[in-house]
């Protein structure tokens, strides 16, 4: 089972600002940006599934896994537990917004099999962080809960709850299907990145036309549309909370102060349409359910305009809105003759104004050099 990349998904593609290291900080051992991008060992495979799980785009896929169709499969059969050894290559492929939508979408308490796993081990730690933090999110509109296992019990409890036959080609053929993958040494100990790998084996991902292209088209990735649908099913709570920022990582919300330019940037780049504008560019519009927290927009705002709501409101899993963050004031030059954000004084863009500042001061400077040679 190969890992694969699919550079037009990255943030990092899409601005050389984008700081985003997720995928690296899920796997230092394996993945590491090389010429603004990440890039891994030809031979890297599901050792390093944790940044499947990180990457807010889905930019990274295995071969012969989908984490989309594991969903499905999952909520349609009757098992009721996530296990490395029977229906997942790693738990660490799956992001908080999965755990959260398969918590939502099963009627029955999951169990999440972490036997297996080295105690204390960075994979350990993170996954269980994620678990952690799907379920203070879901605590915070509904009585459902994920619940782990460190001692092989939810192995026993499955195996007692299913029906023998249906269960046991359930998971037999997820076995086979698993096994034909080779899943192996998913909870090995990793060898650091230098030691696995030659250099020259090294992957290094290129920006072509082709990758512009995919770019330029708004996506969002499957994980958030199974926690659209998932959340639609689900009872809205009478009361809605407001979590704290710092403890989600897959959401936001957000404002603009006065000092943004309206430079466009933030809303062309946005990787799923989060930040929008109107067809004159006189508004910055925000749908919260939309934004992957990739911290893109952040990156590639020069005047460092736009930033994080300090609580994320849950009434936006239910009702999710449209929220207009920045309107500006368009004219038209008088010079060129082009639509610009008007911010007072004379009505000329600021391209026209720098023109005729330079022309003025090209203007003023031979004026003293003639002075100089009277
Ligand atoms: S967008 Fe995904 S692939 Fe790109 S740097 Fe971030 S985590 Fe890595
Ligand atoms: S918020 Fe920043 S990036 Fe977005 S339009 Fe304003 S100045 Fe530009
Ligand atoms: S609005 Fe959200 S999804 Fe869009 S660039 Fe900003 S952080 Fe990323």
């Amino acid at each position: 089972m190969k890992l694969h990349f699919n550079v037009a998904s990255c943030v990092r593609a899409m601005s050389k600002f984008s700081e985003c290291t997720k995928c690296v900080d899920a796997c230092p051992e394996s993945i590491q940006i090389t010429d603004n991008l990440p890039s891994f060992s030809k031979s890297t495979g599901v050792e390093t599934a944790a940044c499947l799980g990180a990457c807010p785009t889905e930019a990274f896929s295995l071969s012969d896994f989908s984490v989309t169709e594991f969903f499905f499969t999952f909520i349609e059969s009757k098992v009721r537990l996530i296990s490395s050894k029977i229906n997942v290559p790693c738990i660490s492929v799956l992001s908080v917004e999965h755990l959260i939508s398969l918590a939502l979408a099963c009627d029955k308490p999951i169990t999440i099999d972490l036997n297996g796993y080295k105690e204390g081990s960075y994979l350990l730690e993170q996954i269980q962080t994620r678990i952690e933090e799907a379920n203070f999110v879901l605590s915070s509109f509904c009585d459902k809960e994920l619940s782990t296992n460190l001692d092989g019990s939810s192995r026993e409890r499955v195996e007692k709850e299913d029906s023998p036959e249906k269960e046991n080609s359930d998971v037999s053929s997820r076995r086979d299907f698993l096994s034909q993958a080779s899943v192996k040494g998913v909870v090995k100990h990793k060898k650091t990145f230098d030691d696995a790998v030659e250099a020259e084996d090294l992957q290094v991902f290129k920006i072509d036309a082709f990758v512009i292209a995919r770019m330029k088209d708004k996506n969002i990735p499957d994980k958030r549309k199974i926690l659209f649908t998932t959340l639609k099913r689900a009872d809205a709570p009478d009361i809605f909370e407001v979590l704290p920022e710092e403890e989600i990582s897959f959401v936001s919300q957000k404002f603009i102060d006065e000092s943004c330019t309206n430079c466009q940037i933030c809303y062309r780049i946005c990787p799923t349409g989060a930040l929008s504008s109107n067809g004159k560019f006189s508004l910055i519009n925000f749908d919260a359910m939309l934004c992957l927290k990739c911290h893109l927009c952040h990156d590639a705002c020069e005047p460092d305009s736009i930033h994080l709501q300090s609580g994320f409101e849950v009434k936006e899993f239910f009702e999710a809105t449209q929220r207009t963050l920045a309107t500006f004031n368009i004219k038209r030059c008088n010079e060129c003759g082009n639509n610009f954000t008007y911010t007072g004084g004379e009505q000329a863009c600021p391209r026209c104004q720098t023109e005729e500042e330079e022309a003025m001061f090209l203007h003023d400077n031979a004026k003293l050099m003639k002075g100089d040679e009277s």
